[in-house]
Order: structure tokens, then C-alpha cells, then sequence
């Protein structure tokens, strides 16, 4: 059978666009470099859990996999915040009492999408690694344990990840741009255990955030009842990594801002000096692809920062729409409609890939930052409560990202209206505890007739 598809990358998105092409008859061989990781044990790398959200669950619910994900995830239902000082913990929902987030395994994830798509035909070649692309004759450069060769015959699917030697090669071409926007802020990963009865130490339905202005940590829970902690913090200046060198200047760093850590994280000296300090960067590449030879997906086209938790929501809808524009303009089998395919998911997708790049540096500021300001906590609350009393015609940016499917450009402008009608809504009141009693309602509904009649909520 002649290929139709070759797929590099089997991370998350790489697997999960394999298996929708193979459950649509597509011939598809997926590479990658490192070994299979349901037979050794890689080290954990980046981000042992993500956050799943509406996205990333509707593509997993279109390859019949979103059952047995939700098997193995963890509800998170808001975010718990820790003071600086005092131990009074606040929730703050992230919408109704049916609408969560979910902890996932990223290498559960990436395990359940081999799996499954190895038993739908996929072909997986492990120990493959591509070291670029030669657009003259239509070819990607790969290198296995038996040496160099080249593939040829069918259009590249690149799902290579943030650092694709795929996009490299596309964006030495001309006329293609390409900016990577490091942030100044790295991340370090530690750990909760579990307590001495092998229980969760802190609230499991939550994500725990301790915001402390121009840096945080965050918490997220395991199934094994851990929780894995990421710290962000500038590199460079006063209170950053560059000062976390010995074990006191991490202790008194610890005990400053995160006080109650430390008798949670018994280990938190070591895995701190032990553990990798990760870069973030925000990618733009202009255009993602070229005629039918090559296309990127996911973070190789447009990796973002993770304050929204949308990095690889937005690598699974990728897959999804994607799917939709080869299953409208192609045939297995058949070559032609591919670059049209392409060319359409590409323009369509663009927009949306920018806008939660936007969205997701600004929620870094919120959740580090204003989660804690009053009058942030004000606009959540009546926001929260327009949700409950307008529903289908009101909805908070979080919820639309998170909770529904509505592009992601409408999610941004929407949340631009929202912050417009929040502030005339709450003038005159000062603090959260002032919702629902003091504000007017009647004038809330006239409002989001104002606002959003001429164009209600879709999904
Ligand atoms: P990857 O998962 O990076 O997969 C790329 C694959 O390609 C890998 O298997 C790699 O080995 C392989 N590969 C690389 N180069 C080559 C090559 N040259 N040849 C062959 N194979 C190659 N997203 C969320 O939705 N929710 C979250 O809560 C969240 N939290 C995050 C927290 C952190 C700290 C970070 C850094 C990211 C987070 N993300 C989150 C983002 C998410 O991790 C990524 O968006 C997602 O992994 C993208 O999937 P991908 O398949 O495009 O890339």
C-alpha cells in the first residue's frame, strides 16, 4: 500500500493526527527520534501533567478515546490560592459546579494515543530522527540507527515540537517569517508526595496557585496522590534563579514566599538544585506549510507559553480541524486537494493560533498577579454569577477557552467586551462580597443585550 501521510513527531499531536488519519483509511508512518515510551523509561521531561480542557477532550471523544483518558484524570474544579502570609487558603471556582478542568499524565496521554493508534494500522518507527528538508526535491532528511535516507514519496506531516527541524528548514526558505519571543521567566519542577497514610496533603480538585506578583508556583494533582509543582520565576534579577544556587539561598527562598511548602516537599532542596530550569517562548511562523510537501502542526507551528493550558488543547484541535479539511478536499489514496487542504487549515487556523499566543501571555499577569487583586476577584464573581443567570448568552473568556470550542479569536474579542462590560456593571461597587446583593441585574441584562445580541454565542 502506498503511503499517504508521513507523520514526524509521535508526541501528542504527532500520535493523535496519525491515528485520526488511520481511522479515516490514510496510510500514515509516524517517526520519531526517541525510543518507544511504553517500553523504556524516558526521563519525565517537561510538564509531567497538562490540563485538559473542551478541546483537547472533543478530539480525543472523535477517535474514541476520551473515556478511557478521563479514566485516569484528576477534576480540578478551580484555582486554590495560598497567601504569602497567614494559612487561610481562598477557592475560586473556575465556573459552575459541572464545568473542571483535567490533570492528565502527559506520558498516560501520549501511551493511550500509541496504543490505540498502533492497533489502527498506524505504522511507528521509533529511533528516527528528521534533520530537515529539502524543498528542491520535495524530500525530509532523516537519520536512523542504520544510517541516512530520505522521504519522498508522500506529503510531511511535521508535529516535531517547539524545537521542529522541520520549521527550520521552512523558515530558512524566503518569504517565510518567523519569530521566537523568549519570556524572561523559566520553570523548575518539584514535588509534592503523598502523606505518611499515602493520602493527598492538599485539596486534589483543585489547581493550586501561589501568586506572588512578578513570579508563581503552581500544583497539580496525580493520580499516585503527588502533586507536581511548577515554579516560574525570571532567570535574571533580584528574587530569580540566577540567586537559587546553594541550599540556603533556596531554603530562605522557600520559606519567604512559599511557607507552607517546605513541610509538604520534604525533598524540595534537592529536586531544586537537581532538576532542569525550562526555557518558554512564544513561536510565530508565517506560513506553516509549502504547497502539498509539507505542513506543521501543534507546538512546531506555534508553541506558546502554558498560563492557559491550552499548549496542546490547541495541538489536539489542530488534529481535528485539520482532519476535517483532508476528509472535505482529499481521498486516500489519491494526492490531489492536498495542498488545498493544507492552504485552508492553515488560513483558517492562523488567527486562532495567534490570538490564545496573545491570551495565554496575558493570563501569566492574571494568574500570577491579579488572582489576588480585589478588584479582579470582584469581576470573576459577577462574571461567575452572569454565567448562572444568562446562560448560552453569557460567558466568561475562561469559559470559552476552556469549557467550549468557540474559535479562539471570538473567545479574545469577547473577552475585550467582557472586560468593557464588567467595569460598568461593577462601578461603584469595591468588593467581591458586595455580589449578587448590590448590583443591578436588570441593568447586567440590558448589557449583554447591548453587547452580544448581534451576535450570540456559538460553539
Ligand atoms: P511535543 O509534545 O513536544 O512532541 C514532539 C515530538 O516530536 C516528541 O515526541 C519529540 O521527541 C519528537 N521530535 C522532536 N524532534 C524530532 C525530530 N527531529 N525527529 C523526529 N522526532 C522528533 N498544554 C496544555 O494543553 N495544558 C497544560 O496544562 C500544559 N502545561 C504545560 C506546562 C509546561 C511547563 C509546558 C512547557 C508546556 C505545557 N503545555 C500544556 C503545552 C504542551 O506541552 C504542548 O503544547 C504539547 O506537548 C504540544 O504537543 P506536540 O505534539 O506539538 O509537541
Amino acid at each position: 500500500m502506498p503511503t499517504d501521510f508521513h507523520v514526524i513527531g509521535s508526541g501528542l499531536a504527532g500520535t493523535l493526527m496519525a491515528l485520526y488519519l488511520a481511522q479515516n483509511h490514510y496510510q500514515v508512518k509516524l517517526y520519531e527520534r526517541r525510543p518507544d515510551m511504553r517500553r523504556v523509561t524516558l526521563p519525565a521531561g517537561r510538564s509531567i501533567n497538562l490540563a485538559l480542557s473542551a478541546r483537547g477532550l472533543h478530539a480525543l471523544e472523535e477517535v474514541g478515546l476520551k473515556a478511557k483518558v478521563l479514566q485516569q484524570a484528576l477534576p480540578m474544579r478551580g484555582r486554590m490560592l495560598h497567601p504569602q502570609h497567614g494559612d487561610t487558603l481562598t477557592f475560586q471556582a473556575y465556573g459552575q459546579p459541572h464545568e473542571y478542568i483535567n490533570s492528565i499524565s502527559r506520558s498516560y496521554l501520549n501511551t493511550v494515543l500509541l496504543d490505540a493508534a498502533e492497533a489502527a494500522g498506524v505504522d511507528i518507527h521509533f529511533h528516527q530522527r528528521c534533520v530537515g528538508f529539502d524543498f528542491e526535491r520535495h524530500q525530509a532528511h532523516m537519520e536512523g540507527p542504520e544510517g541516512p535516507y530520505t522521504l519522498a514519496d508522500a506529503p510531511i506531516i511535521g508535529a516535531d515540537g517547539a524545537g521542529s527541524a522541520l520549521r527550520q528548514a521552512l523558515t530558512q526558505r524566503v518569504r517565510v517569517n518567523y519569530h521566537q519571543d523568549y519570556l524572561a521567566h523559566g520553570y523548575k519542577e518539584l514535588t509534592i508526595p503523598p502523606d505518611a497514610q499515602g493520602n493527598f496533603q492538599m485539596e486534589p480538585e483543585a489547581l493550586h496557585i501561589w501568586p506572588r506578583e512578578s513570579f508563581m508556583l503552581i500544583a497539580l494533582p496525580n493520580p499516585d496522590k503527588t502533586f507536581t509543582c511548577t515554579l516560574f520565576l525570571p532567570f535574571e534579577g533580584d528574587i530569580s534563579f540566577a540567586h537559587l544556587t546553594t541550599e540556603s539561598a533556596i531554603t530562605a527562598f522557600m520559606e519567604t514566599y512559599f511557607h507552607d511548602v517546605p513541610a509538604l516537599a520534604p525533598d524540595y532542596v534537592q529536586e531544586f538544585l537537581s532538576n532542569p530550569t525550562g526555557v518558554l517562548s512564544t513561536l510565530r511562523c508565517d506560513p506553516w506549510h509549502v504547497q502539498d510537501q509539507l505542513l506543521l502542526i501543534g507546538d512546531a507551528a506555534h508553541a506558546i507559553v502554558p498560563f492557559f493550558g491550552q499548549g496542546m488543547n490547541a495541538a489536539f484541535e489542530d488534529c481535528t480541524l485539520l482532519m476535517q479539511a483532508l476528509k472535505h478536499h482529499t481521498q486516500p489514496g489519491a494526492r490531489q486537494g492536498i495542498a488545498t487542504a493544507f492552504e485552508n487549515f492553515y488560513t483558517q487556523r492562523k488567527p486562532d493560533a495567534e490570538a490564545i499566543a496573545d491570551m495565554a501571555l496575558e493570563n501569566f499577569i492574571e494568574m500570577r498577579d491579579t488572582v489576588a487583586d480585589p478588584t479582579f476577584l470582584l469581576h470573576k464573581k459577577v462574571a461567575t454569577e452572569l454565567e448562572r443567570r444568562y446562560p448560552g448568552q453569557f460567558a466568561s473568556r475562561y469559559n470559552l477557552v476552556s469549557f467550549q470550542r468557540v474559535p479562539y479569536t471570538e473567545a479574545y474579542a469577547r473577552g475585550r467586551q467582557q472586560k468593557a462590560l464588567l467595569q460598568e456593571l461593577c462601578a461603584g461597587l469595591s468588593h467581591p462580597d458586595q455580589v449578587p446583593a448590590q448590583v443591578d441585574w436588570q441593568h447586567a441584562e440590558a448589557l449583554i443585550k447591548q453587547y452580544f445580541a448581534k451576535a450570540p454565542l456559538r460553539s
